[in-house]
């Protein structure tokens, strides 16, 4: 059995995601090192969303397994048994991976600051005074110091995912997943979102990026994984996929974006 990996953040090994009848995931198997930026491109309805959800248990899969960190998610492997965590457990694990979704997800009755200290503050328990410099120090790094007392519906949808990120960076992951975080903005706002995470890539953030942004992927991935029906078609280094793509069902979907 594939297990856990000194040089691997995530393994996924088998994996397969069922909802009712449906195969949302059909014996996936992916490894992503420390470091790298996984850019993962497909058709709507291929399994990324719910790849993403399962890395950070948000969904339980079926079957297979996922390791992030070293650690086997899910459960305990007691002799040959596996035991299920509990949720303080799995709370725990979960604390590893911070996630960017398409919409903001702010919290719109905290300011902005507020929103970024909400986390270390009510889960970490961490010193206010700590974690508001933590907050500002965030905050001018995606460039919205000057935000901080704004509530979000004040801000453009690209500002807000611009905190989004500062929220989810606040609680320190090893890992961060992204789940098509410019499709819901305007054209106009897709570049400054795109340039925090370029920056964040640059720092030597890990980051799984579910995108169709085919531009920032060529540019900013480590590898590409091109999905389709709930399976892993074809994946490699940028310019291989998204370039000159082995697969049908991939150089079609590319055709269709571009
Ligand atoms: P993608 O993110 O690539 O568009 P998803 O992972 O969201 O795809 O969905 C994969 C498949 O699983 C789709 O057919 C979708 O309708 C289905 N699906 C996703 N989440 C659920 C759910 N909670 N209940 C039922 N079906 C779901
Ligand atoms: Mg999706």
């Amino acid at each position: 059995m594939i297990n856990a990996s000194d040089k691997d953040i995530v393994v996924a090994a088998n994996v397969t995601k069922q909802f009712g009848s449906l195969k949302a995931l059909n014996d996936v198997s992916l490894a992503i090192p420390f470091g790298a930026v996984q850019c993962i491109i497909g058709p709507s309805g291929s399994g990324k969303s719910t790849l993403l959800r399962c890395i950070n248990q948000l969904e339980k899969i079926d079957g297979g397994a996922i390791w992030v960190d070293g650690e086997l998610i899910g459960y305990r492997r007691v002799g040959d048994e596996l035991h299920e965590l509990s949720d303080a457990e799995i709370a725990r694990q979960r604390l590893t991976t911070g996630m960017v979704f398409q919409r903001f997800n702010l919290f719109n009755h905290m300011t902005v600051l507020q929103n970024i200290i909400e986390g270390p503050l009510t889960v970490m328990k961490r010193p206010r005074r700590e974690i508001v410099a933590e907050g500002m120090a965030l905050l001018e790094r995606v460039g919205l110091a000057e935000k901080r007392d704004s509530y979000p519906i004040e801000l453009s949808g690209g500002q807000q995912q611009r905190i989004a990120i500062a929220r989810a960076l606040a609680m320190k992951p090893k890992l961060m997943l992204f789940d098509e975080p410019t499709s819901a903005l305007d054209p106009e706002l897709v570049g400054e979102v795109l340039a925090v995470m370029r920056d964040l890539a640059a720092s030597g953030m890990t980051m799984i990026v579910v995108t169709h942004e085919l531009g920032f992927a060529r540019e900013v991935a480590s590898d590409v994984v091109f999905m389709d029906k709930g399976e892993i078609v074809e994946r490699g280094a940028p310019d291989a996929v998204l370039v000159a793509p082995q697969h049908a069902r991939t150089r079609d979907f590319i055709a269709a974006v571009l």
